[in-house]
């Protein structure tokens, strides 16, 4: 019970590529880049396992964003063929390539660094991909002309690229899908089926990850414009609760998500967010464990799981390892705790 995760990415080190930045440019190129790669996530599985986290990722470090990473290796995308774009209803611009002819994976998109990172923990290992939503938020398009179509394309594709992630001994596929806190009329529409297309037949667990976005200025100046409670959750975590997914991870920590809202998530995992991505500021054990304790009047101990509230690969990389320590360590706490009073 009170197991530890994160979201997903953690910083990657400056010989790999330029620090606190996204979509940072690579330091490397050609055989050295792969071999920076390579260290970079022998690296950061074990900052895990110090850390005490209970199921390690590779931190992202062979991809440079969250989305681009997965469509790079797609055929029917134009890289450059770069607009810009409002993504995330048009929250910030970003550079976005085309869709310009019918998608097809042209090879195992990640089938490398999973292979590796299975062959150097004996802990769980959980895999991200950005969920179909996502993606067509963050992609233009000149081919489809359609949303739902071309989501269901892209969710056909991460099918197979998930059930090759459950080959190579991958314990959990999680699907990252920031766009549901966005656009939650399509996500009851059709953002969830498209969800349950992409985890089709797959054994392994799976999960997916609902946050307020990464730490930049365009996300925290939004939330600013929530106001004092943040629903969005509530309208979406009905239809979740109904999908064939496992488990949700979701932003908690100095969030305004009112916490009875976990009430909605009856049977499901919960992968609270007990550290601020948005904030340099530590964590102390005991600020982790007093997040977990109030979702513990809605959800059992045995489904919840101490997590980071988004990814940490824009953050410092001394202060995303004392997180990753602090989140470690308030599971821990928490844990016995509940021993004694069991
Ligand atoms: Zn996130």
């Amino acid at each position: 019970m009170i197991e530890s995760t994160i979201a997903g990415s953690l910083p990657k080190p400056f010989w790999l590529a330029q620090p606190k930045t996204l979509w940072a440019p690579w330091a490397q190129t050609g055989d050295a880049l792969a071999e920076a790669k390579r260290d970079a996530t022998l690296l950061v599985l074990k900052e895990q396992e110090d850390a005490g986290i209970d199921i390690v990722t590779e931190g992202e470090q062979s991809r440079q964003h969250f989305v681009h990473g997965f469509l790079e290796q797609i055929e029917g995308i134009d890289f450059d063929r770069r607009v810009a774009m409002g993504i995330r209803n048009n929250r910030y611009t970003a550079q976005v390539p085309t869709v310009t002819s019918a998608l097809r994976r042209k090879r195992p998109v990640h089938r490398t660094e999973a292979t590796l990172a299975r062959a150097h923990t004996a802990r769980r290992l959980k895999f991200t991909l950005p969920g179909p939503m996502t993606i067509v938020d963050t992609v233009a398009d000149a081919h489809y002309g359609d949303r739902v179509r071309m989501a269901m394309r892209f969710a056909e594709l991460l099918n197979e690229e998930a059930r090759e992630l459950e080959a190579a001994g991958v314990d959990v596929v999680q699907f990252d899908e920031p766009a549901f806190n966005v656009y939650m009329d399509q996500v009851r529409e059709w953002g969830i089926a498209a969800l349950d297309r992409a985890r089709e037949g797959l054994r392994c667990k799976t999960a997916v990850h609902i946050c307020y976005g990464y730490g930049i200025k365009a996300n925290i100046d939004w939330k600013a414009s929530l106001g004092g409670e943040w629903r969005q959750y509530e309208e979406i975590f009905p239809a979740l609760a109904k999908s064939r997914i496992d488990q949700v991870s979701l932003e908690c920590i100095n969030s305004h998500v009112p916490i009875e809202l976990l009430r909605l998530l009856d049977g499901k995992d919960v992968l609270l967010g007990a550290i601020d991505v948005a904030s340099e500021r530590v964590e102390t054990p005991e600020e982790v464990a007093a997040v977990l304790r109030r979702a513990l009047g809605f959800i059992a101990p045995e489904h919840l799981v101490a997590c980071t509230n988004c990814g940490m690969a824009p953050l410092d990389r001394a202060v995303a390892n004392a997180k990753l320590q602090a989140l470690g360590a308030g599971a821990a706490l928490l844990r016995r705790e509940l021993g004694q009073r069991a």
